[in-house]
């Protein structure tokens, strides 16, 4: 099988057929109708074997997650997504795994209503990247540079879940069978929490996803915001299941450094609390509320309640 008999067979009719896509794939280029009053964002992320993923995993998990990780990026910026590429760089033709990983990122595509538009094919050491384009009314995208003294600091769900379960598929460690496939599930099959991403448009001041865990991840808020932090660990969203499985102090360290549970993380002030409230109802996402946005530039300061939370983060760093 060639190069374009594996695009026509693969990735030529992926995710959601949409009325705004003019010329999707088999172009040189593909040609879509933008939105009037509208700005595109735009993001991408690379997944690479044996750093993000194990050559030998569930292709169809891994093209769900390659979806899900660049629509989360959406999400975080209140974005609509709309139209995907794929670079693909394949070290041979395998009919099952493309097969497999081309439905994980259909049925992940046609869930979050988004096209596969293009992408590029070549031969090389497995690596997966994406670049996913969605529209936000003009002028309305969601940053990490707008948190405010004063704001509340908000995440949705719950955390260290997606940490546990890749400890669990590692063999790293033990839940009960109870917790079992709800873990597992967290980490190989995540969402992205679009609906509220975009809910938070007039809401949140910043807004980010939660991708290497949220003490490492906050920092970016604070840089970019010219702020600091105080969280209250006790005030973590922890799952039962991870509560079940973990003493308190690897509970908060999962919930702190552990990755990919790809929440969002955003401030609000104090006079828009009773619109988020209102407007939380419908969304069926749990949101807590961590801790508080202060003046001390760049200061991240952990709380177990009045005290303070001594703790040493494991991030991880490709280039550290
Ligand atoms: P060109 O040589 O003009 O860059 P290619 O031969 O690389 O074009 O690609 C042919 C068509 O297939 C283009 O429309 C391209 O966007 C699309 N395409 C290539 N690889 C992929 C892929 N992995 N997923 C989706 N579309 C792809
Ligand atoms: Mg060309």
């Amino acid at each position: 099988m060639g190069e374009f008999e594996l695009i026509a067979e693969y990735f030529s009719a992926v995710g959601s057929k949409r009325s705004d896509v003019v010329t999707g794939v088999g172009d040189d280029g593909a040609v879509i109708q933008v939105r009037d009053g509208h700005d595109l964002v735009v993001t991408t992320d690379t997944m690479v074997s044996g750093t993000h993923f194990f050559a030998n995993d569930d292709p169809r998990a891994l093209g769900h997650k390659l979806v899900t990780v660049n629509i989360s990026d959406l999400a975080a910026m209140g974005a609509e997504p709309a139209w995907l590429s794929l670079a693909l760089t394949l070290p041979e033709v395998n009919p099952t795994w493309l097969s497999r990983f081309s439905a994980g990122i259909h049925e992940t595509a046609e869930y979050y209503n988004c096209q596969l538009i293009g992408g590029d094919t070549t031969r090389g050491p497995l690596s997966l990247t994406m670049t996913a384009k969605g529209l936000v009314p003009r002028g309305k995208a969601l940053t990490r540079s707008g948190a405010k003294v004063g704001d509340y600091i908000y995440v949705t769900g719950t955390l260290g879940d997606a940490a546990l379960g890749l400890k669990l598929q590692q063999g790293l460690h033990q839940v009960s069978k109870k917790h079992h496939t709800h873990i597992l599930q967290r980490f190989q099959f995540p969402s992205a929490r679009v609906a509220l991403g975009q809910a938070l448009r007039n809401i949140a001041n910043s807004a980010m996803d939660l991708s290497d865990g949220l003490y490492g991840d906050i920092q970016h808020i604070l840089r970019r915001s010219n702020v600091g932090a105080h969280i209250d660990v006790q005030k973590l969203p922890l799952s039962q299941a991870l509560k079940d499985s973990c003493d308190n102090a690897t509970a908060y360290a999962l919930a702190l450094s552990g990755g990919e549970d790809y929440e969002l993380l955003f401030t609000v002030p104090e006079n828009k609390r009773g619109s988020l409230d209102v407007l939380l109802s419908p969304y069926g996402v749990a949101v807590t509320c961590i801790g508080r946005i202060t003046g001390v530039a760049g200061k991240l300061e952990l709380k177990s309640g009045e005290q303070a939370y001594s703790y040493q983060p494991q991030g991880f760093k490709h280039f550290a």
